[in-house]
Formats: structure tokens, C-alpha cells, sequence
């Protein structure tokens, strides 16, 4: 999957994601990119969040949806992102995915679950072209 999050000048938020389906490329399957609240979700109030991973387990939990959530609720992209990766894991320990996640103060940051670490980019006006960052993975 890519996932991604933009913040224009003005302060419009959009965010997609695309998948190539992984391991489950069944005819006919739609999966959790194309889902709004699970492979993306964004509010022009709060901020944004993508998903990647095993799509039909992170799709029954709406991760992007409940990242922002957590973000409304006052939480850091990096928290709400955790928040939303427990979530899943604590039904799936098995599962393998992660959630990156910037707000409109354009705070950035991502968990994961399944994989060591999950890398992600960032650009911004205050970086030197792309940045890649890396999370650590709660399990
Ligand atoms: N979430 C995608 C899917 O299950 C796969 C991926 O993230 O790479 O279709």
C-alpha cells in the first residue's frame, strides 16, 4: 500500500491510499484501502491517517478513523497511532500492519505492529526535500 497525507498552504487536508493487494489478490476482493476510516481517513479540523497491512483484519477496526479520533481527543499523531495498532492487536496478535498519522499543526508520526520497524516519509516547506523517518513497532 501507499498511503498518503497532504496539507496545503491553506490548510486543505486530503489523504488515499493505493494497494496492490498484498497477499490477497482475490478477484473481485476490495480490502481495506479503499475503505474510508480504514485505509484512510482525514478532517480538515483534526488531521489525517493512513493504513497499510493485513487489510482484512485492520479493516474490521477502522484504524485511520480511530487515529484521528485520537488525535480529536488531544492525543499525538504518534500516540493515536499506537492507540489505533493496539487496538487491532490485542484480537490479532499476529498481525502485521502500521498507521502513520499527522495532525493540523502538521505534527507527524506512526506506529506499527508485526515488523521491527516501519519507514515512512515526510516533506515539508521546513525540509530539505523528502525525509525518511522510522518507527518503532509496539510488537
Ligand atoms: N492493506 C493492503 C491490503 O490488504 C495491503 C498492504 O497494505 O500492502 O490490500
Amino acid at each position: 500500500t501507499i498511503g498518503m497525507i497532504a496539507i496545503d498552504a491553506r490548510g486543505h487536508i486530503s489523504g488515499g491510499t493505493s494497494t496492490n493487494g498484498a497477499r490477497n489478490k482475490i478477484p473481485g476482493r476490495v480490502g481495506d484501502s479503499p475503505i474510508p476510516g480504514s485505509g484512510a481517513y482525514v478532517d480538515k479540523f483534526v488531521g489525517g491517517a493512513v493504513a497499510t497491512g493485513d487489510g482484512d483484519l485492520m479493516m474490521r477496526f477502522l484504524p485511520a478513523l480511530v487515529t484521528v479520533e485520537g488525535m480529536r481527543a488531544g492525543f499525538s499523531p504518534r500516540k493515536a497511532a499506537e492507540i489505533a495498532i493496539f487496538r487491532v492487536s490485542q484480537y490479532y496478535p499476529e498481525f502485521m500492519g502500521a498507521v502513520v498519522a499527522i495532525n493540523m499543526a502538521g505534527e507527524y508520526g506512526a506506529a506499527c505492529h508485526g515488523i521491527d520497524s516501519f519507514p515512512y516519509s515526510v516533506a515539508s516547506v521546513e525540509t530539505d526535500g523528502v525525509e525518511v523517518k522510522t518507527a518503532s513497532c509496539l510488537g
